[in-house]
């Protein structure tokens, strides 16, 4: 462990792969700076959200509450941030008033490049990457913990109000996945330290910026788990598969969920990726069969459906179980495969560029004689075990999502 026993190549491959496809250093102080820029721009004094911020909470939701950001991998746009804006609903203002408020307040945000009203958010789009902002409006005291009402304005169709909670998600997903062990972060730390991550999209403005690089780097504590990491991978595969398609991919807090309910697999990260692929495509196949579509719920807020938007129709269910079979086939022709062949399979998966680094990154830590892990020639990477922990109970040490309370003038941490 981790490093499956049956095929170790792959395991080995799959963690350089890995290490290719999240964030760098820059791009994550880069993403800590604008998210930080949110309250200081609508407070700022001609704002004309100003008055409406005092009791205005922000915080972040989606991947990176739950440390699975990757970089995209078919665009130049390389991540997406999504946050959400919790303040109370001003007396009369309709539901697409908000977002056309909000759209409004956010005119002249640091380095953006264009401002678009969504559906359900408002996004702001920079050279190379993209932040959405969810405004929220808080459920009525007493709550469940940050509980509230998303706006649905679409141009076609009704207005409507969707009771959400993603902080109780991100909170429930980090006490359910099982915490990768120190001797798997360290032999990741060793990992990472191998490979000179390229930031290929870099802002002119950020990089003259030197505030950028004073900033701590944070790191999600379970980014490294390996029910997280079967995640990121997938997201990549996905990311890909629908790269030149039309059709609408599965939404990633539904992907984030089974992930954190598929249960840690001791035989390596291979084998979790490819119950991660069975388990979804299981999914497919019954609700194809059955005509019961998915509905996978909030675990924190049951009324919340993670299925609302997608699927939309049985060809959208069809497409991405033969894409989960696709993986599935392709993962286990590499467990039989030759080095040079399972080369060629990642490139189809990943990508060419990724697999390429990934692969170099992968033979340097294999020809280093004093790390943990070592290529034997014939019998491939051979790693320290036990490097993944058992499950745990109970979520005593899951890191919570943490907000940050805005209020006039000030940014409280
Ligand atoms: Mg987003």
């Amino acid at each position: 462990m981790p490093l499956d026993k049956s095929s170790p190549n792959l395991d080995a491959l799959l963690l350089a792969t890995l290490l290719e496809i999240e964030l760098s250093d820059r791009d994550r102080r880069v993403a800590k700076k604008r998210y930080h820029y949110i309250p200081e721009h609508l407070q700022r004094p001609s704002s004309p959200l100003r008055t409406y911020m005092d009791d205005a909470v922000v915080y972040a939701q989606g991947s990176r509450a739950i440390g699975a950001t990757i970089v995209h991998g078919a665009d130049e746009d390389r991540f997406d941030l999504d946050a959400v804006l919790e303040f109370p609903r001003p007396m009369g203002w309709s539901i697409s008033r908000v977002l056309d408020e909000l759209h409004a307040a956010f005119e002249g945000f640091p380095d953006v490049q264009h401002i678009e009203r969504c559906t359900r958010c408002v996004q702001l789009q920079f050279a190379f990457m993209h932040l959405d902002v969810t405004p929220m409006d808080p459920a009525t005291e007493p709550r469940i913990e940050r509980v509230g009402a998303i706006y649905h304005s679409p141009d076609n169709g009704n207005d409507e109000l969707f009771d959400v909670n993603p902080y109780g998600f991100a909170t429930w997903f980090n006490g359910s996945v099982s915490p990768p062990t120190l001797a798997f972060q360290k032999q990741l730390k060793d990992m990472r330290e191998q490979i000179v991550q390229r930031d290929r999209f870099i802002s002119t403005t950020f990089r003259a910026d030197a505030e950028i690089e004073d900033l701590p780097v944070e790191t999600h504590p379970l980014r490294d788990a390996p029910q997280v990491i079967s995640l990121k991978l997938m997201k990549r595969f996905l990311n890909l598969r629908y790269a030149k398609r039309k059709e609408k991919r599965p939404i990633s807090v539904y992907l984030s969920k089974v992930a954190a309910q598929v249960p840690l697999n001791l035989n390596g990260l291979c084998s979790q990726l490819e119950d991660l692929a069975a388990a979804l495509a299981q999914r497919m196949v019954n609700a194809i069969e059955t005509g019961v579509w998915p509905a996978e719920r909030n675990p924190a807020l049951l009324t919340e459906n993670f299925n609302d938007r997608w699927p939309t129709s049985i060809q959208e269910m069809v497409m991405f179980r033969d894409d989960l079979e696709h993986l599935v086939y392709e993962l286990q022709r590499a467990r039989r495969s030759e080095f040079v062949e399972i080369r060629n399979i990642f490139r189809g998966l990943f990508g060419e560029t990724v697999t390429e680094s990934a692969v170099r990154s992968y033979l340097s830590q294999a020809s280093n004689p004093t790390g943990q892990s070592r290529f034997q020639p014939g019998k491939g990477f051979v790693a320290a075990p036990a490097l993944i922990s058992p499950a745990r109970t109970g979520a005593a040490n899951a890191p919570k999502a943490v907000p940050h309370s805005f209020h006039p003038g000030r940014l409280k941490k």
